[in-house]
């Protein structure tokens, strides 16, 4: 048993010649965030700081597809959404909308413990961040060179997707939605040394989205779900995510049905959502640590008190 942390950065198509001045960098944040987890976790923090902390990270790099470097919707504005979830009162907080706040995680804690909502979104998000005085920034910080390409050649191709790990290729004029084009989105899942589970996801949502679209990352039980069983955190489509209720399977498949977390995880990546749409990361109250996807890749990581480290983007590489 003992502690154990998984985080992702995204699952999509992650194309394998990724040209190293894409890959190095979002590993190194990998890696980085990890040993900050799980220097959290041996300092004995709750596994609900810990999420919190990691995601937060993430959220700061520009590279993933959440806070600074999240995607870009129609219009050219970001309106990023993010969850968080305490397995142990299933407790959680949601927001969606935001605009200006740093840390949108932060600010969906801030929900589950001050308010008696689970979740805000939009102009109320924003007052309830004011009010809370949580650090905020106008737009622009937000918004990188790289995500107006990409919504420039979105828009050209008249499509919806994720898609940062590589300039988008010109498309025809109508393609169809890429099935297998989502990556980005940041999570993170663990368990503490005191065995509470917790789970907390963040993103941008999808590139050149509608402008008031919400994804499944703030949605509990699809993007995001703990209970004292585990905790979930999924990436990928998000409407896909959404009709396959991701997370809450996840656990429902343990409660009701007694199997392990890989197995449940397992089944719902195959069997629940169509192939090429999601991954997820999830951590279970034994200590057992999963991390199954159904696209060509997940940039991933984790580590357990048993001292299993593990990162990755495809199958086939880097078990360290
Ligand atoms: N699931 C996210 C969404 O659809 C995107 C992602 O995971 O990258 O908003």
């Amino acid at each position: 048993m003992g502690w154990a942390i998984a985080l992702h950065g995204g699952a999509g198509d992650i194309p394998k010649d990724l040209p190293p001045e894409r890959r190095k960098p979002r590993e190194a944040t990998l890696r980085r965030c990890l040993e900050i987890g799980v220097a959290a976790l041996k300092a004995h923090k709750s596994a609900l700081d810990v999420v919190e902390l990691v995601v937060r990270e993430l959220e700061n790099c520009p590279h993933f597809n959440a806070g600074r470097g999240s995607v870009l919707t129609t219009d050219g504005t970001v309106e990023m959404e993010a969850s968080i979830m305490d397995g142990k009162t299933k407790n959680c907080g949601a927001v969606s909308g935001l605009t200006t706040v740093v840390n949108a995680i932060s600010l969906a804690r801030l929900v589950m413990e001050k308010t008696p909502h689970i979740y805000l979104a939009f102009d109320g998000a924003e007052a309830f961040a004011r009010e809370q005085g949580v650090e905020t920034v106008d737009s622009s910080h937000f918004i990188t060179p790289e995500n107006i390409e990409r919504l420039k050649q979105a828009r050209e191709a008249n499509r919806v997707q994720i898609d940062y790990t590589q300039p988008i290729k010109k498309a025809p004029k109508i393609a169809p939605v890429p099935e297998g084009d989502q990556i980005g989105t940041v999570g993170c899942v663990a368990i503490d040394t005191q065995g509470n589970l917790a789970t907390a996801t963040s993103t941008g949502g999808l590139v050149n989205k509608m402008v008031g679209r919400i994804g499944d990352t703030p949605i509990i039980g699809t993007g995001t779900y703990a209970n004292h069983l585990c905790a979930v955190s999924a990436t990928g489509k998000g409407e896909s995510i959404i009709r396959a209720t991701v997370g809450r399977d996840v656990a429902a498949l343990m409660e009701y049905k007694g199997l392990s977390l890989e197995d449940a995880a397992a089944y719902v990546v195959e069997e629940g959502a169509p192939k090429g749409t999601v991954g997820l990361v999830a951590v279970s109250a034994t200590g057992e640590v999963t991390m199954p996807y159904n696209t060509t890749g997940m940039f991933r990581a984790c580590a357990t008190e048993a001292g299993h480290t593990e990162l990755g983007i495809w199958s086939s590489e880097s078990n360290e």
